[in-house]
């Protein structure tokens, strides 16, 4: 029977392994290992909880359900995920990014990456020509995130995947902003797909994972492989917060989105607010393409105030915001990248993405609209 994806939230796909007692929630195997019944028999499939454990194969066989993938691999975090992502890779490999990419990802490659001889080359892969004309014989991968953070930039992700195919190259996306309730980009044609769980799958603010889905079951020993070794997979307790918080993925991403699009609206009008960053108002210049490949447009919006002294007045003066990084809870956070998130990146770089020090983001959650709205006005007063 066909599942749509609020069922697969809650169930799975049917043919996730299941608990034995056949719990609604799956148990948290809180152990370190499993006993062997005798020699020569394996228990089950579990032998060590790095390795593999019962909470997380459950979980894993959830998000890969979501994204249509052939494999779901669960790491102890976003960036631990990236991390295993980048170790598919060999020296001289070069790998083309979106210019404009979470901080995390650019220190990484930047501090790592480069060390272990990958090399990187930025383009504004919101325009397909350049990112062919960017592409090289040594490039292994395209890697982008759409809608971006904090610029919510657009990239066509089935246009990328038909470049990187021409070129014998991977797509890979990380998905964690629009989640796979509004995007799936394994259906556009891309190869691995990237998640902070600590965003939105989860859902909370109180944990932190990460995901790496795959297209081709081919490339799944390999990656687990390099995932146990690394010593990054998810703990139990962690798999089990980030399963019980996608159950409710649909309907805290509908409530977000929805907020979000109305705040996206009364900021536009706001006298003091110069540009307004979010993917669902019909001006962005990402809009059809977004439109086209996705089912929303997320709850992530960005907005530069007319100076920097009223940017530092809102993050001092909010209420129920908070002046916090990260996103995707039910908590509303508002952070000033230049500073913050992309505080790793250099001032000119920052300066050419347009991270200015006017600049605000904010993770729209789950409090009432109009309380959020009352925030943002009596913070700008
Ligand atoms: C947060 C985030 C990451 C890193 O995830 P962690 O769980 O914090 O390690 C990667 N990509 C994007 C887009 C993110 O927002």
């Amino acid at each position: 029977m066909s599942r749509s994806i609020e069922t697969l939230c809650v169930h799975g796909d049917g043919h996730r392994f299941a608990d034995s007692r056949e719990s609604l929630s799956m148990p948290i195997y809180q152990t370190a290992a499993f006993g062997h019944p005798d020699l020569g028999h394996s228990p089950d499939r579990f032998y060590y909880t790095r390795l593999t454990n019962p909470t997380r194969t459950h979980l894993e066989e959830t998000v890969a359900a979501l994204e249509g993938a052939a494999a779901a691999v669960a790491f102890t975090s976003g960036m631990a995920a990236i991390t295993a992502v980048f170790e598919l890779f060999s020296p001289g490999d070069r790998i083309l990014c979106s210019a404009d990419l979470y901080g995390g990802t650019v220190l990484l490659f930047d501090s790592i990456g480069r060390k272990n001889g990958l090399i990187l080359d930025l383009v504004d892969s919101t325009d397909p020509a350049l990112v062919e004309n960017a592409m090289t014989p040594e490039t292994k991968a395209i890697y982008i995130e759409t809608p971006s953070n904090p610029m919510m930039n657009v990239t066509d992700i089935a246009a990328c995947a038909e470049i990187a195919k021409k070129f014998g190259a991977w797509l890979i996306v990380d998905n964690t902003f629009l989640s796979p309730y509004l995007q799936n980009p394994i259906a556009l044609g891309a190869d691995i797909v990237i998640h902070s769980g600590t965003k939105y799958l989860a859902g909370h603010n109180d944990t932190i994972s990460g995901f790496v889905c795959i297209a081709d079951a081919a490339l799944e020993e390999k990656l687990r492989k390099i995932s146990y070794t690394l010593g990054a997979t998810l703990a139990p307790m962690d798999a089990w917060l980030t399963e019980r918080g996608i159950k409710t993925l649909p309907v805290r991403m509908e409530h977000q989105q929805k907020s979000a699009m109305a705040i996206a609206q009364w900021l536009k009008g706001h006298p003091r607010v110069k540009k307004v960053y979010y993917v669902g108002l019909p001006e962005h210049p990402g809009y059809a393409v977004n439109a086209k490949q996705s089912r929303g447009a997320g709850a992530m919006l960005s907005f530069t105030v007319e100076s920097p002294e009223l940017a530092q007045q809102v993050l001092a003066k909010v209420q129920i915001i908070t002046f916090a990084e990260s996103l995707g809870g039910p908590e509303s956070l508002i952070t000033f990248p230049a500073t913050q998130t992309h505080a790793d990146v250099s001032p000119e770089d920052r300066e050419k993405l347009g991270i200015t020090d006017c600049f605000l983001r904010m993770s729209v959650g789950l409090e009432n609209t109009q309380d959020l709205i009352a925030d943002l006005e009596q913070a700008m007063a």
